[in-house]
């Protein structure tokens, strides 16, 4: 591998208090498909910090995915900067700052709730002993605790949900990049999922990235909304919710301040004329 030339005056990166935890800067990514060049994100400019819940809202195709797929290092950027807590995304992905949560729960059916969660311990040869440990403690923080011996089938959509969150938690990682993880549950469900992810959020601490498609569900969750327009992805605008407090209950959503930031996120998405279909 070459590692280029680092000018002596230039400090090595590391994490410095109150930098971002996610800091992108004119970041592009376009995609080489068969029948031609496809524009996924355009010039985005981004800065995250630790602890923030921050929402990405916007059209089906905006490169919502492809960005979260970026900060974790599972895409290449084709221009602009990205540092994830001081570092390039592979080396915060080798250091396993991340932990991630897809719309589809993804777990084994053979295995049991328990060996599901222990799964990326085992991989990483973690003692059987140790992977006990963090396992129970993973599955009391999504309230799956004396589930620990099911399989997936013999339980909910939502509590599968869940048993993937502590899957991701399974190396304690800094990060929580989560892909509409909800987005295949009933309004219920979803709502329940939500206060439990904030009282998560809250006792963890982590950073979280969270797409989603329900303006309801991210004014109720985040710290900040990011708006993004159809392809290619370009932010529109960035929305500070942290107004409404760290801590919510689902009444909120009736509040005016609630009621006054939905709207702003409706109409960010109308200007970028999305939604047309
Ligand atoms: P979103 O998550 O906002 O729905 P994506 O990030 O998945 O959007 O996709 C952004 C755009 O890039 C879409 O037009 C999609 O079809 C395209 N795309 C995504 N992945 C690839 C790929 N591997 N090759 C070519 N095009 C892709
Ligand atoms: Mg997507």
């Amino acid at each position: 591998m070459v590692v280029p030339m680092r000018a002596s005056t230039e400090p090595a990166p590391r994490a410095v208090a109150g930098a971002p935890v996610v800091d992108i800067k004119g970041l592009s990514l376009t995609y080489e498909a068969a029948d031609g060049p496809v524009y996924a994100l355009s010039n985005v400019d981004l800065q995250i910090a630790e602890g923030e819940f921050v929402s990405f809202i916007g059209p089906s195709g905006c490169g919502k995915t492809t960005l979260l797929r970026v900060v974790a290092d599972l895409e290449q950027p084709s221009g602009g900067h990205i540092r994830v807590n001081g570092v390039s995304p592979n080396e915060a992905r080798l250091r396993r700052d991340y932990g991630f949560i897809f719309q589809a729960p993804a777990l084994y059916p053979w295995r049991t709730i328990r060996r599901n969660v222990e799964l990326p311990l085992e991989i990483f040869g973690i003692s059987k002993a140790e992977r006990r440990e963090r396992s129970a403690r993973q599955l009391e923080l999504v309230n799956l605790k004396g589930f620990e011996n099911k399989f997936p089938w013999q339980l909910s959509g939502g509590m599968q949900q869940r048993a993937s969150i502590a899957r991701a938690l399974s190396f304690d990682p800094k990060l929580l990049l989560m892909d509409e993880p909800f987005g295949a549950l009933d309004e219920i469900v979803r709502d329940h999922l939500n206060e439990q992810l904030l009282r998560l959020w809250d006792k963890t601490g982590k950073t979280v990235l969270f797409v989603t498609h329900s303006i309801p569900e991210a004014v109720f969750l985040s710290t900040k909304i990011v708006v993004m327009s159809p392809r290619p992805g370009r932010i529109i605008d960035i929305i500070d919710a942290s107004s409404l407090g760290r801590m919510r209950d689902l009444d909120i959503r009736e509040t005016p301040e609630f009621l006054q930031i939905a709207h702003r996120v409706r109409e960010g998405l109308r200007a970028g004329h999305s939604y047309d279909d």
